[in-house]
C-alpha cells in the first residue's frame, strides 16, 4: 500500500501515479474520510461501490412517506429525535409551507449509513402537480421504495408514480404501511399490486398482532420474528419462529408460495431447488440467503416486487425495510447505466454508456437546484463516472460554460457535511456553480470529450396567470425572487408581457402556481396577488409554405436561405430523442438538406446548424394567432448561400426573419392541452361524476372500474374545462372523490371552440 497526501501533491507526480494503473492493474483510490490516496485495485473500489444504494421513496399522498423516512433517519443515527408530521416538526418537510399543507414539495436528498452501506435517500414529492420533481429525482435513482396505505392499497396516484418508475426502469420494493389501522389488510393490499399495477407481488413478511396492537413482523425468508423495543422501537430483537408457534404452519405456507413464485421467475433459483433441495420438506430447508439472492435478481430485472410490511407510526418494520433496500435494490454497479451523447471532434454524435468507473474522467448530472439563504445556490449532482473534487473546475457541456466548484458536500436532511472528494455512484451537493440548472451535464474541464447525458424531460407549463407585488417598490424584489424560484424549479416559467405590462407565471397546475405564490409570501415575506388562471394553448400551421429569404447586415454580411415550414406529419416518428435538432417538448424539428460540399458549410458546420436550430426555437416561441408557442412543425433548410463576411449571428437573424414570414403565409390554428384524469370516488356518486365529465367538460371516458365499492374513472378532458374542478368534485362526491390530472397531448380545437377562445382572449375572431 502506498499513501499519498493529495493536497500537497504535485500534479505531474499525480499523473504518473494515475498512469501507474495501466502497468499494474492497480489504481489510486481516494479515501473520503482521511483525505489520502490509497493505491488499490479496481476490485476494492467496486466493493465500495457495491455498498451504495441510491433510492427514492414514492407514495400516494398521506401513505406515510414522511413518517417512514423520519424513522429511517432515526434508526441510522442521522437524527436524534423523531418529529411528527401531525405536529409539523419533521426534518424532511422542513419548509413551513409543507408543514401546514402536510405535503412534501421539494425533494431533499439525504445520505444515511446502514449496516456498512450508504443509502442516499431522495425524498420525492407526493403531489401530482409536482410530478416533474418526481421525475427528476427518479432520473438519478437506482432503486425505489413504494409505500402503500394498508387500508387503501393501490390509490390513484400510486399509478402515476408507478408508471414513472417503470419509464425509468427502476427496480422497486413495496412497503405496506399503516397495518395498525382498523380495516388494514395486507393480503388485499398486495393483491391490489397484482391487479392494479399488473406486477407480481412477492410477500416476504406478515405482521403479528396481539389483542390490542401490532406486535411484531414475521419474516418468511429467515423464518424468524422481529420485535421492536426501546425508544421508538430502535432495538430489533429477532428470534427464530418456533415450530410450536400457532402461525408456524402459516409462515411455512407463505414461504412455499414465495419459493414457488421465485422458481417460476428465476431459472437459477429453479435449478438450485431441483439440484440441492429435492424432497418433501424442502420448503423449510431452503437457505434464507438463496432466497434473498433470487429476490434480488427478480427485483433488479423488474420481474417482480418484494412486499414488506409494518407500521411506521407505531415503529414496526422500518429497520427491516432498510435491510431490504440493501439486500434487494441494486448498487450503482448493478443498476442500468445511463447513456450520453458524445460529440467527437465537433462533427459527429454517438451514443455511449456511462459506466461508474472512477478512473475515467468525471461525468455528473445536475438533478436539483435549491437556493439556500446561507450558502447560495446549491446544486445536487449524481456522479456517474470519475471523481469529483472540491474546488475543481468543470465544464457544463449542456451550456458550454466553465464552472468552479467551491464547496463539496453531502446532504443530511437540512444539514450539509463537507467532503474532499466523492466518487462515482454518490450524490453530491455543491456550491459555486453559477450557470448550472436541472438537467445539465458536468465533466472535467480538461476532458476532451463533450459528453452530454440526456436531460430530464421538462413538461411545458399548461397553466399561467399574472402576478404582481402589492406595492411598486417591491416589484424589483419580486423580480429577483422569481429569478431564484425559476432556477430552483425548471417547470416554472416567468415571462414579462410587454403589451399588458404584467409579469406572467407559467406552471404545471393550479396548485403549483398557488404553492409558488405561498412560498413568495412566506419564505421571502413578500405580499403578492395572482391574476385569473388561464390555459396555455399552442399554435400550429395549416399548410406548408416556403420562402427565399435574403439578409444583409450593416457590415455586408450577406446571407440567403431557402427555407420551408410545414405541419408535422401525424404519427410521424418525431420521438427520436437522440436527434440533436428535434425539440421533443414542442415537437419542432429542423432538417438540413443543404449538400455537404455547399459553401454554406465553410464555417463550422455544427456551429451553424446549432445556431439555426436555436434561432428556429426562439422564433417559434410566439405564434401569430395569440402569441402562444408554435408546435407540431418541421422546418427544412433547403439551401443557402453565404459570403466571406457572413457570420453565424447573421444566419440566425435571417432564419428568424424567414420564419416570421412563413408563419403568416402558412396560416395558424390553436391547439389545447388534453389531460388524462383519473378519478377515485365512492361508487354511489359515479353517475353524477360521469355525467358532469361528458356533458359539461367535453370529457371522453376511457374506462370505469370498480373495486370494493370504489370507482376508478379514467378519461381524457381538455384542461380548459377543468379550472376549479377540485371544489366541484368534492361537492359532487361528499368529499370522497380525489383526482389526478396529467398532461396527455395537444389537440386541435374545433372551429367553434377556437372562435370562442379567440373572442375571449383578444376580443375578436
Ligand atoms: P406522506 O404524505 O406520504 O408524507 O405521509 P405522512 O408521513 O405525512 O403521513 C400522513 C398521515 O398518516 C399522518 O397523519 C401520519 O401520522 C399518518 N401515518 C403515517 N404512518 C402511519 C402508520 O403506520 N399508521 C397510522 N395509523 N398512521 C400513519
Ligand atoms: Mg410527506
Amino acid at each position: 500500500m502506498l499513501f499519498v497526501r493529495n493536497q500537497t501533491f504535485p500534479y505531474a507526480i499525480k499523473q504518473i501515479l494515475y498512469g501507474f494503473k495501466w502497468y499494474t492493474g492497480r489504481t489510486l483510490l481516494p479515501n473520503k474520510r482521511t483525505g489520502l490516496y490509497i493505491l488499490s485495485n479496481r476490485r476494492y473500489y467496486n466493493k465500495e461501490l457495491e455498498k451504495i444504494r441510491n433510492v427514492g421513496i414514492m407514495a400516494h399522498i398521506d401513505a406515510g412517506k414522511t413518517t417512514t423516512t423520519e424513522r429511517m433517519l432515526f434508526y441510522s443515527g442521522v437524527i436524534k429525535h423523531i418529529g411528527d408530521v401531525d405536529d409539523g416538526d419533521t426534518v424532511m418537510d422542513f419548509m413551513d409551507q409543507e408543514r401546514e399543507r402536510g405535503i412534501t414539495i421539494n425533494s431533499a436528498a439525504i445520505t444515511l449509513p446502514w449496516k456498512g452501506h450508504t443509502i442516499n435517500l431522495i425524498d420525492t414529492p407526493g403531489h401530482v402537480d409536482f410530478t416533474m420533481e418526481v421525475e427528476r429525482s427518479l432520473r438519478v435513482l437506482d432503486g425505489a421504495v413504494l409505500i402503500l396505505d394498508g387500508v387503501a392499497g393501490v390509490q390513484a396516484q400510486t399509478h402515476t408514480v408507478w408508471s414513472q418508475s417503470r419509464k425509468y426502469n427502476i427496480p422497486t420494493i413495496i412497503f405496506i404501511n399503516k397495518l395498525d389501522r382498523v380495516g388494514a389488510d395486507l393480503g388485499r393490499a398486495s393483491r391490489s399490486v397484482a391487479e392494479k399495477l399488473k406486477s407480481i407481488p412477492l410477500q416476504t413478511q406478515f405482521t403479528l398482532q396481539n389483542r390490542t396492537s401490532l406486535e411484531a413482523i414475521v419474516d418468511v425468508v429467515g423464518m424468524n420474528v422481529a420485535k421492536f423495543e426501546g425508544e421508538h422501537g430502535i432495538d430489533v430483537v429477532r428470534a427464530p419462529l418456533p415450530e410450536t408457534h400457532p402461525l408456524y404452519q402459516f409462515a411455512l405456507k407463505k414461504r412455499a408460495e414465495l419459493i414457488e413464485k421465485l422458481a417460476e421467475l428465476d431459472d437459477k433459483f429453479m435449478e438450485l431447488i431441483f439440484d440441492v433441495y429435492e424432497g418433501d420438506d424442502s420448503v423449510a430447508k431452503v437457505l434464507p440467503d438463496d432466497i434473498r439472492s433470487a429476490l434480488r435478481r427478480v427485483t433488479i430485472t423488474r420481474a417482480a416486487v418484494p412486499i414488506l410490511c409494518g407500521s411506521s407510526l407505531k415503529d414496526i418494520g422500518v429497520q427491516l425495510l432498510l435491510d431490504a433496500i440493501v439486500a434487494y435494490l441494486p448498487s450503482p454497479l448493478a443498476a442500468s447505466f445511463p447513456t450520453a451523447t458524445l460529440l467527437d471532434q465537433k462533427t459527429s454524435y454517438s451514443t455511449v454508456e456511462v459506466k461508474p468507473n472512477f478512473h475515467e474522467p468525471l461525468c455528473a448530472f445536475a438533478f436539483k437546484v435549491v437556493n439556500d439563504f446561507q450558502k447560495g445556490l446549491l446544486v445536487y449532482l449524481r456522479i456517474y463516472r470519475g471523481v469529483l473534487h472540491a474546488k475543481s473546475t468543470l465544464t457544463n457541456t449542456s451550456r458550454g460554460k466553465k464552472e468552479r466548484v467551491q464547496q463539496l458536500m453531502q446532504a443530511f436532511a437540512d444539514e450539509y457535511k463537507d467532503a474532499v472528494r466523492l466518487c462515482a455512484g454518490n450524490i453530491a451537493v455543491v456550491t459555486g456553480l453559477r450557470n448550472t440548472r436541472t438537467g445539465d451535464t458536468l465533466v472535467e474541464s480538461s476532458s476532451k470529450q463533450a459528453l452530454c447525458l440526456s436531460s430530464v424531460n421538462i413538461p411545458e407549463p399548461v397553466f399561467f396567470c399574472s402576478i404582481e407585488a402589492d406595492s411598486l417598490k417591491n416589484e424589483k424584489f419580486l423580480t429577483e425572487v422569481l429569478e431564484i424560484l425559476q432556477k430552483e424549479d425548471p417547470s416554472l416559467r416567468v415571462e414579462y408581457d410587454e403589451d399588458h405590462q404584467q409579469t406572467i407565471l407559467k406552471g404545471m397546475g393550479e396548485l403549483h402556481l398557488e404553492v409558488i405564490c405561498e412560498k413568495i409570501r412566506r419564505v421571502y415575506g413578500l405580499s403578492v396577488s395572482l391574476g385569473e388562471m388561464q390555459v396555455a394553448y399552442r399554435e400550429s400551421v395549416l399548410r406548408p409554405a416556403r420562402v427565399l429569404q435574403q439578409f444583409e447586415g450593416s457590415l455586408g454580411q450577406l446571407c440567403s436561405l431557402d427555407i420551408s415550414l410545414s405541419p408535422a406529419e401525424e404519427n410521424s416518428d418525431q420521438k427520436n430523442c437522440s436527434d440533436p435538432f428535434f425539440d421533443a417538448v414542442n415537437n419542432v424539428k429542423v432538417e438540413f438538406s443543404i449538400p455537404e460540399e455547399n459553401e454554406f458549410y465553410k464555417m463550422d458546420k455544427v456551429e451553424v446548424q446549432t445556431a439555426i436550430y436555436e434561432a428556429v426555437k426562439n422564433t417559434l416561441t410566439t405564434g401569430v394567432l395569440l402569441g402562444f408557442p408554435v408546435s407540431h412543425v418541421v422546418v427544412r433548410i433547403l439551401n443557402g448561400t453565404t459570403t466571406n463576411e457572413t457570420t453565424v449571428a447573421s444566419i440566425a437573424f435571417c432564419v428568424g426573419k424567414a420564419l416570421r414570414r412563413l408563419l403568416e403565409m402558412a396560416g395558424s390554428y390553436l391547439l389545447e392541452p388534453i389531460m388524462r384524469i383519473e378519478i377515485t370516488c365512492d361508487d354511489k356518486y359515479t353517475g353524477l361524476v360521469l355525467n358532469d365529465l361528458s356533458s359539461q367538460r367535453r370529457g371522453q371516458i376511457a374506462s370505469v372500474e370498480v373495486t370494493d365499492g370504489i370507482r376508478f374513472i379514467n378519461a381524457l378532458v381538455p384542461l380548459s374545462t377543468m379550472i376549479g374542478y377540485s371544489t366541484v368534485l368534492r361537492s359532487q362526491t361528499a368529499g370522497s372523490g380525489t383526482f389526478i390530472l396529467t398532461f396527455e397531448r395537444y389537440e386541435k380545437l374545433s372551429e367553434h371552440v377556437q372562435k370562442a377562445v379567440l373572442l375571449k382572449i383578444r376580443g375578436y375572431c
